[in-house]
């Protein structure tokens, strides 16, 4: 088979480059190991936080109001909800990495913010067990966006403008001639002009020389203690990233569709340079959840500190905490070190990818994502 194009995984930045490829009319084909919108990889489960104003690079904010104006363009097209902007609190003490990091971002970002004193917050979200210095920026812009239904969504989309895609198909070689790609998988041989390998946790496996590091890291969902109460649904306890004094914090947001509240521990990470193939599955009571549920219990004291769902999941680390995303050589695009921040950006990536590819000029400062930057 002969194509323009090969997408090689279609996660949240393969399965956005698909789409975008396709609806600039390019021949492409897109190949997944798994089924789409599967839970092996790193963009499974129903939600991820969103915002615009972000503390990781100020380059990032075009790229999330990008995903923002193509979710929406998407979703007015196939009436689906690929973002809900209910609004973020970013909690800790006056001089926290959320607090000052979210009021930073958000001027950079040309974006409004409003600082809720001690006070103010501890009347408005009477479910946060707070420390005397906590305040907070609430930022109306931010919310949470849709994991796996939005990969699912922009493979279809791909797919009704014309991209061939192959599921449960692995790409075991790829190579580079002068004149095109070939890229092999057990039943079907394809060649190309140009691959875009974006294969997440497994992007080392085809792109050696990639400086990524794949991190074991678990989702967990709980519910309120009341089964009645709702102080957790999601508008009344909107996306949150809560900084303590010991550097440790949570993240999350509350109930929406699935009826679940999201909450991660962060400054707890282990389990780095873990081989994709060889990823532990199990979860571990004392390792997975002792501490994170230690830290509900003190936290969220309306909120039963027992997860009721956990899944094993994977972020991708780049040594500087970007993504790689675009050239690597003539005829290979890469995407991948999402370093824990990436599904929001998944869309703009996407369009970056399908202009990259195209040699079109991209629409956002890529240098600091360059993949040759190492
Ligand atoms: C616990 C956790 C919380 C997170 N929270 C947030 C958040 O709040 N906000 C946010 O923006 N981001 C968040 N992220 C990050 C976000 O989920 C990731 O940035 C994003 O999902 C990465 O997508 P990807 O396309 O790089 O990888 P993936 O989605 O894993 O895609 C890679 C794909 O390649 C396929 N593949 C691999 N090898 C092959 C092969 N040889 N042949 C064919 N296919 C192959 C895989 O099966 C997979 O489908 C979080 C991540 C985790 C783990």
């Amino acid at each position: 088979m002969r194509t323009d194009v090969v997408v090689v995984g279609l996660g949240a930045f393969g399965s956005a480059a698909l789409w975008r490829l396709a609806a600039r009319g390019v021949n492409v084909v897109g190949i997944e190991r798994q089924a789409i919108g599967h839970p092996f990889g790193s963009s499974h489960g129903t939600t991820r936080l969103f915002r615009v104003a972000c503390m990781e690079h100020p380059g990032l904010t075009e790229i999330a109001r990008k995903s923002l104006a193509l979710w929406t363009e998407l979703g007015e097209r196939t009436g689906e909800t690929y973002v809900r902007q209910t609004g973020s609190l970013n909690v800790g003490g006056p001089d926290s990495r959320p607090v000052k990091g979210a009021r930073q971002a958000a001027m950079d970002a040309g974006a409004p913010t409003t600082d809720l004193s001690h006070d103010e917050l501890a009347k408005r979200f009477p479910q946060y067990a707070l420390a005397s210095e906590d305040v907070a920026v609430w930022d109306p812009g931010a919310g949470i966006c849709y994991a796996e239904p939005t990969v699912r969504a922009h493979v279809a989309e791909a797919q009704r403008l014309g991209a061939t895609v192959y599921p449960h198909t692995m790409v075991t070689a790829i190579e580079v001639g002068r004149d095109e790609v070939t890229v092999r998988t057990p039943t079907t041989t394809i060649t190309a002009d140009q691959v875009v390998i974006s294969t997440g946790a497994w992007l080392s496996k085809l792109v050696p020389s990639a400086p990524l590091s794949p991190r074991r890291t678990p989702l967990f969902w709980f519910q309120p203690k009341d089964p009645a109460s709702d102080a957790f649904q999601l508008t009344n306890f909107p996306a949150f990233i809560w900084e303590f004094a010991d550097g440790k914090g949570l993240w999350g947001h509350g109930s929406d569709e699935d009826f679940l509240v999201k909450v991660g521990l962060d400054g707890a990470e282990r389990d780095r340079d873990v081989d994709p193939d060889e990823l532990d599955r199990y979860i571990h009571p004392r390792k997975d959840i002792a501490e994170l549920s230690a830290t509900i219990a003190k936290s969220f004291p309306e909120l039963d500190p027992e997860p009721v769902k956990l899944m094993p999941c994977m972020v991708t680390d780049s040594p500087d905490g970007q993504f790689l995303v675009g050239r690597y050589d003539e005829r290979v695009v890469i995407a991948g070190g999402d370093s824990g921040h990436g599904f929001k950006h998944c869309a703009g990536v996407g369009e970056l990818l399908a202009q990259v590819t195209t040699k079109e000029t991209p629409y956002a400062d890529v240098s600091f994502i360059d993949p040759l930057r190492f």
